[in-house]
C-alpha cells in the first residue's frame, strides 16, 4: 500500500469498539431502529451486550434455567448463530457474543432449511438467536439434523417476539415456553468483557459463510485482530465520521460481512451511529434518510441503479446524504456519474465511491477515496494501509502496470482460514501468507486498481454469493436430471449477474423429445428450484437442456465453454 502503516492494537473487537472508558460520550446514540423508532445509546448498547453475555454463559445461563434437562451453558470459544434481519436485538446479540468470547456465525435470513442445516452442522452452533418469523424454517432445519422440536427449543432464543404479529395464533401457541431475548437480558450482567489481548487476538470472532474460489459455502474464520485491523485501516481511505453527528443507514444485512462490519461495527467504533432497517424497502429507506438525517449510505450496485432511475425516490429528502459507498459487486463509471447527477436533482451533494473486498478480507481491501470519486470512477481505488497486493499471471510471475493478473492480498485483515477445512485454506492461502482472491485486476500508474474479470467459479446475484456447486448439487437431486453445470450471465438491465443452469436429463426423458417438451421441462426446473434454495440463487438467467456438460479429462466442468455458449445463446435470443 502507498499509505503508511497504521497501528493495530491486539485486543477484542468488543473492547475496541465499545471500551468502558473510550473517547466518545456514553450517551451518544449507537443504534437507531427506524421501524420501531427505538434508540440505543453507546452506554445502553454496552450494558445490554454485557447482560446478553451473562445470559449465555453464567451458571444461570438462561437456556439452562429454562430447560433444566439439558439447555446449554455456553463458554468462551463456543459458537452462536444469529438468524434474523437487522434489528436492535441483532446488534445486542452480536456485541454480547463478542463480549463473552463467543464466535458468531450469522445465517442468511433467506436461507431454506437445508441451507441452514449445512451452516449449523458445519459451524457447530450451540445456540441460535432467531427472529420469530424465521423460527419455522429453523425448526425444520433442526429436524433435518435429526433434532426434534423439544430438543431444538433448548438451543433457541427468540429475538423481537413483538414482531410475530403475522404468525397465526396456532403457531404462536406452539412457541410458548421458548426462551425469548428479554429473558436472556435479565439474568445478570457480565462485569467485564472477555479479553483477547496479545496472541489471543488471533482467536476467531466471526464466521460468515463464503464459497471462496470453489465448492460449497465454508466458514470464514475472521479473528478479533482482523476486525480491529479493518477498524484501524479504513479511516485512511474513508471520510472522517463526526462523533454524535454522522449516521450510516444500514439496510445491508448483518449476516453478510459487508453489512456487519460497515453498518454494525464501523460507525460505532468511530462514535457515529447506525440507523437500521430490516432489509431493503424503498419506502422505509427513503423515509429513514430524511427523518434521521442519514449522512452515509453503504449500498450495492443494483440499489444504486434503482436510485439512478426510479422516480419513487423523488419524494424523499436526500439533503443530509454526503456519501454513498458501493461494494460487493462491480459499479461502473457511467452509473456512478449518472447517480451523482440524479442526486443533485434530488437536492443532495452526495458523492459515490466504490470499495472492493471479500468475506475473507474482513471485507474491505481497496477503496476509492472521495478526492478521486469522478476521475477514478469505476475503479476500486488504492489498497488500504497495512496490506500488500500482487497481480499474478498464470505463469506465477507478476503482471506489469496495466496488465491483468489475479489479485493476491496479504496483511492483518486476511482471515485465519476456512473452518475445519485445511485443504480449502491451503488452496487459497500460500505458505508465505498470500490470499488468492480469484478476482482478476489491473493497476494504473497512480496505484488505483480495477477489477476486470473473475477466475473463480463464484456467481454474485445483487452482491449475494451463489456458489455454482451448491446449485449443481441441488439440480442433480432432481429425479429427471443426471448432470448439471451452472454459470453466471451478466444482465446490464439489472446491473447484476444471474445464475444460468445447463442440465442433462436422464436417458429417455421427455425433455429430450420435441422443442416444446424441452421448454416445458426447462420452465419446470426453474420453478422447482425455488422450493429448494434461497431467493438469490433462483435460476433467473435461464435453464437450458443439453446432451452433456463440457468437462476436462479430470472431470472438471469447463465453465468457460458454458459461458461462451451462454453468450451466443443470449445474443441470439
Ligand atoms: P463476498 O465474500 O460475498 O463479499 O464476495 C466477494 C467477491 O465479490 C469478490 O471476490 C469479487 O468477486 C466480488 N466483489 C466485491 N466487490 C467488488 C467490486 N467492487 N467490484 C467487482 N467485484 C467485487
Amino acid at each position: 500500500s502507498n499509505y503508511p502503516d497504521v497501528e493495530i492494537p491486539s485486543q477484542s473487537i468488543f473492547t475496541h469498539v465499545l471500551p468502558e472508558n473510550g473517547p466518545y460520550a456514553h450517551n451518544l446514540p449507537a443504534f437507531i431502529d427506524a421501524p420501531t423508532e427505538a434508540t440505543l445509546s453507546r452506554r445502553q448498547l454496552r450494558d445490554a451486550a454485557l447482560r446478553f453475555a451473562a445470559g449465555l454463559v453464567d451458571e444461570h445461563a438462561v437456556l439452562r434455567t429454562k430447560n433444566p434437562d439439558g439447555g446449554p451453558v455456553l463458554k468462551r470459544g463456543d459458537v452462536v448463530s444469529i438468524y434474523s434481519p437487522n434489528s436492535l436485538s441483532f446488534a445486542i446479540a452480536l456485541y454480547g457474543c463478542f463480549a463473552a468470547g463467543i464466535k458468531v456465525s450469522p445465517i442468511n435470513s433467506s436461507y431454506t432449511p437445508p441451507e441452514i442445516k449445512h451452516q449449523l452442522t458445519d459451524c457447530g452452533a450451540k445456540a441460535v438467536v432467531v427472529h420469530p418469523l424465521l423460527l419455522p424454517n429453523l425448526i425444520q432445519a433442526f429436524a433435518l439434523m435429526g433434532i426434534n422440536e423439544g430438543q431444538a427449543k433448548k438451543r433457541i432464543i427468540i429475538a423481537d417476539w413483538k414482531e410475530s404479529q403475522t404468525l397465526s395464533d396456532d403457531v404462536k401457541r406452539r412457541y410458548k415456553g421458548y426462551t425469548v431475548f428479554e429473558e436472556a437480558l435479565n439474568v445478570g450482567k457480565m462485569v467485564k468483557e472477555e479479553a483477547f489481548d496479545g496472541r489471543y487476538a488471533d482467536e476467531t470472532a466471526l464466521m460468515c459463510y463464503s464459497s471462496g474460489t470453489t465448492g460449497l459455502a465454508k466458514g470464514v474464520e475472521t479473528t478479533h485482530k482482523n476486525l480491529v485491523a479493518i477498524m484501524c485501516m479504513f479511516p485512511a481511505v474513508f471520510i472522517r465520521l463526526e462523533p454524535g453527528v454522522d449516521k450510516m443507514l444500514g439496510f445491508l444485512p448483518g449476516y453478510h460481512i459487508y453489512g456487519l462490519v460497515k453498518v454494525l461495527l464501523y460507525p460505532i467504533a468511530k462514535g457515529a451511529a447506525a440507523v437500521i432497517i430490516r432489509g431493503f424497502d424503498v419506502a422505509m429507506f427513503g423515509k429513514a434518510i430524511g427523518k434521521y438525517r442519514a449522512s452515509v449510505l453503504p449500498m450495492v450496485p443494483p440499489v444504486i441503479l434503482l436510485l439512478a432511475k426510479n422516480p419513487v425516490f423523488e419524494k424523499f429528502d436526500f439533503s443530509s446524504v454526503k456519501l454513498i459507498t458501493s461494494g460487493a459487486a462491480p459499479l461502473g463509471k457511467d452509473l456512478t456519474l449518472e447517480v451523482v447527477a440524479r442526486l443533485r436533482k434530488l437536492g443532495s451533494n452526495a458523492l459515490v465511491v466504490q470499495g472492493y473486498g471479500l468475506t475473507e478480507t474482513s471485507p474491505t481491501a481497496h477503496f476509492n477515496p472521495v478526492e478521486t470519486w469522478d476521475t477514478k470512477a469505476g475503479t476500486i481505488g488504492p489498497l488500504l494501509p497495512n496490506l500488500e497486493a500482487r497481480l499474478v499471471r498464470d505463469d506465477r510471475t507478476d503482471a506489469p502496470e496495466g496488465e491483468r493478473g489475479e489479485l493476491w492480498l496479504r496483511g492483518p485483515s486476511i482471515m485465519k482460514g476456512y473452518l475445519h477445512n485445511a485443504s480449502a485454506t491451503l488452496n487459497s492461502i500460500t505458505p508465505d501468507g498470500w490470499f488468492q482472491t480469484g478476482d482478476v485486476a489491473i493497476i494504473d500508474k497512480d496505484g488505483w486498481y480495477s477489477i476486470v474479470d473473475r477466475k473463480k467459479e463464484l456467481i454474485k446475484y445483487k452482491g449475494f454469493q451463489v456458489p455454482p456447486a451448491d446449485l449443481e448439487a441441488v439440480l442433480i437431486s432432481h429425479p429427471e436430471i443426471v448432470d448439471s453445470g451452472v454459470i453466471g450471465v451478466y444482465s446490464k438491465k439489472d446491473e447484476t449477474e444471474l445464475p444460468r443452469a445447463y442440465i442433462v436429463p436422464k436417458p429417455g426423458s421427455k425433455a429430450l423429445g420435441s422443442a416444446q417438451e424441452r421448454e416445458v421441462f426447462q420452465r419446470e426446473v426453474a420453478k422447482w428450484i425455488t422450493s429448494k434454495v434461497a431467493k438469490h440463487k433462483y435460476l433467473r438467467g435461464g435453464v437450458v437442456v443439453v446432451e452433456a456438460i463440457p468437462k476436462s479429462a479430470a472431470g472438471k466442468i469447463l465453465r468457460k465453454e458454458l459461458r461462451e455458449r451462454a453468450k451466443k445463446e443470449m445474443e441470439a435470443e
